[in-house]
């Protein structure tokens, strides 16, 4: 038997319905905030990622699934979906008409971390972005949005945390404090982090490793050493949370796994979900367009974990299962035959009908109407074909009544539909 690839997993019926009803609800709250869907590919050229997400990166480093084709270009399976949302962005114009757009997207993206619970190899994520807006509001935006959304689903135990990352003209001072910092506790650090130490010293104050974590204790902030318009703009982002009521923390550790981030940055994270505790994140890009060949255009974004947040809905998925109508127990073949022509008519009236195809015996489809929670029943043999009627019965209430065989659609779907 051939198994799915390891940290891929198969999303099955049962689980499915609440995807789908955590997708409508997202669809629907970002419509209602003026976000438009974009679909984009799952496969890139490998240089786009390389050269947005960042060279010292994990993702880049170790994560990504490349491969050459067969002429041998390298291409790699899209470990996130910012860089192909800037990519489609710049390559369709799409600034030209007007530089300002807010759009969302939803898919499976790819990662080679290893498999736990909550981390996937092949995991999804609800995406949102805003371009061509500098201003600190399109943060306070996502972030209120993102919160709508989680308020939506009733997710609690949820806690929003803020930070700036500062720009090209000010991140350069905290890095060289950074980096004295770290130094003088070069010995403490992993493999990992002394490596990239010099080239990317804001990702030891992200690393999980206890030794880094304690090592980084006491660090300087990056807040202390904004620039007069970061500081600005990140005063300005947090009365716009206040004014809009987003409870937060102001969170000096919050650091991006990714180089292209500026400004603000922000992360969801919840006590409900162990050592994966992060449910959302995002924060400014302002220089990704440009540097991936675009206008100079300021853009901001996040994205929410789907597999996380699907553990984290209260909603029970077997509460948005939707069972059938009505079941027909078909006995004798030209019953067989009238009830397939029924439940695909019922079809069209939107009544899930179930029937059985082989003609079982009535003891057997009974059974399965049961098992499938039919509302209705309705037994169909010989006799009720030569009598033109058969009996309907409320699997719930257990009333009966007698139906016409003629028209049965219409009224059944008068019925059930009622
Ligand atoms: P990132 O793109 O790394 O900022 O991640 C955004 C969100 O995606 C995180 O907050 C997680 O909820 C989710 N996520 C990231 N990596 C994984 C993974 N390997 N498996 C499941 N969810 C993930």
């Amino acid at each position: 038997m051939i198994q799915s690839i390891r940290g891929f997993r198969d999303i099955l019926p049962g689980e499915t319905e609440l995807w789908q009803y955590i997708e409508k609800e997202a669809i629907s709250v970002f419509s209602d905030f003026g976000f438009k869907e974009i679909r984009i590919p799952v496969m890139e050229k490998t240089e786009l990622f390389a050269r947005s997400i960042g060279e010292d990166t994990d993702i880049v480093e170790k994560e990504m699934y490349t491969f050459p084709d067969r002429k041998g270009d390298l291409l790699t399976l899209r470990p996130e979906a910012t860089a192909s949302v800037v990519r489609s962005y710049i390559q369709q114009k799409i600034y030209a008409a007007d530089p300002a757009q807010k759009f969302y997207t939803i898919g499976p993206m790819f990662r080679r971390e290893r498999p736990q619970k909550g981390r996937y190899r092949q995991f999804y994520q609800i995406n949102a972005e805003i371009f061509g807006v500098a201003e600190a509001n399109a943060d306070a935006l996502l972030i209120f949005m993102l919160m709508t959304l989680l308020k939506r689903l009733q997710v609690t135990d949820i806690e929003a945390h803020v930070n700036s990352l500062g720009c090209p003209e000010c991140r350069p001072t905290f890095r060289n404090a950074l980096i004295a910092f770290l130094s003088d506790r070069a010995e403490a650090l992993c493999a990992d982090c002394t490596r990239r130490m010099d080239k990317n010293p804001l990702r030891v104050l992200d690393c999980k490793v206890p030794g880094c974590r304690e090592a980084a204790t006491g660090a300087p902030a990056i807040t202390d050493h904004l620039c007069t318009e970061c500081a600005d703009h990140f005063e300005t982002l947090k009365a716009s949370l206040e004014g809009l009521d987003v409870p937060f923390v102001v969170d000096k550790r919050l650091v991006r796994g990714l180089d292209y981030y500026t400004r603000s940055t922000f992360e969801i994270l919840t006590g409900a979900l162990g050592a994966q505790n992060a449910v959302a994140g995002g924060g400014r890009y302002d220089g990704l367009i440009k540097l991936l060949g675009g206008p100079d255009l300021p853009a901001t974004g996040f994205a929410i974990g789907l597999d996380r947040l699907a553990e984290l809905v209260p909603t029970k998925a077997e509460s948005l299962v939707r069972h059938p109508d009505i079941y027909i127990a078909a006995l004798g073949e030209k019953s067989l035959g009238l009830a397939f022509q029924w439940i695909c008519t019922l079809a069209l009236s939107s009544i899930r009908a179930e029937t059985d195809y082989s003609g079982r015996s009535l003891k057997s489809q009974m059974k399965r109407a049961d098992r499938l929670d039919a509302a209705y029943t309705l037994i169909v043999g010989e006799q009720e074909i030569e009598n033109g009627a058969a009996v309907l019965r409320n699997m719930k209430t257990s009333d009966q009544q007698e139906i016409s065989l003629e028209n049965l659609p219409k009224t059944l779907a008068d019925i059930i539909g009622a």
